[in-house]
């Protein structure tokens, strides 16, 4: 199948409330003007150097979401060609995320990534972590908090993808709940090309697909 079919195919299952990131992280830039041709504007990249060579690259109407590990070093080079943020993981990166962007003069999207997956992983909040630094959202003018991203354990029991993905939708719900400052909590981004019609079901609002957009990595 080709990129334009698997995007139709996707949009066709898609909720139209749903956002769909096309993840062309390790692709050519031909695979993201394909997919741009068959209409798609939103994609997510995972590394900052190749984000930015794509992002001089590439049309410039492109949304350009990033979802891998940003190192503080690596800010400057992402900041300024993304729409938003999904993968922030610890308050340093934060912090630091807020005074760039003060240096640039503009206020950036993020979400928190909330670790959930049974896997052992360095990367991500924990469920009570989260809570902890929504509260202290206050301290950061150049950061508009979006929502919360998350992965489900790399299992085949649905089950249990199932319940990794009811349990960021509760975070984010309670969140949202909390404060009426957080106008702007919207956006719960979980499901991949795997588990995404899992994490539709369980209440996701933006979905991040690579694979079987663009085929194997
Ligand atoms: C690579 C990646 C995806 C897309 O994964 P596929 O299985 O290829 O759809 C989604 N989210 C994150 C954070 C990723 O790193």
């Amino acid at each position: 199948m080709n990129i334009a079919d698997n995007l139709e195919r996707i949009k066709n299952e898609l909720p139209s409330a749903v956002k769909l990131v096309a993840v062309s992280k390790f692709k050519p830039v031909s695979s993201v003007l394909k997919a741009y041709g068959a209409g798609q504007r939103v994609f997510g990249e995972s590394r900052p150097k190749e984000l930015m060579e794509k992002a001089m690259l590439c049309p410039s109407d492109i949304e350009w979401h990033f979802i891998g590990h940003l190192q503080t070093n690596k800010i400057k080079m992402v900041v300024p060609y993304i729409s938003i943020v999904e993968s922030v993981d610890s308050l340093h990166l934060l912090e630091e995320i807020d005074r760039f962007s003060q240096s640039i003069g503009r206020v950036t999207d993020c979400l928190l990534e909330v670790h959930v997956a049974r896997e052992e992983t360095k990367q991500g909040f924990s469920p009570e972590d989260v809570l902890q630094v929504v509260s202290s959202l206050s301290g950061y003018p150049n950061i508009r908090l979006r929502g919360l991203m998350g992965m489900a354990s790399h299992v085949e029991d649905e089950g249990r993808i199932r319940e990794d993905f009811r349990l960021l939708r509760s975070l984010f719900d309670s969140i949202r709940g909390s404060s009426a400052r957080l106008s702007s909590f919207d956006t719960l981004s979980m499901g991949m090309s795997a588990d995404w019609h899992i994490a539709i079901e369980e209440g996701s609002t933006n979905v991040r697909i690579g694979t079987a957009v663009f085929g194997e990595r």
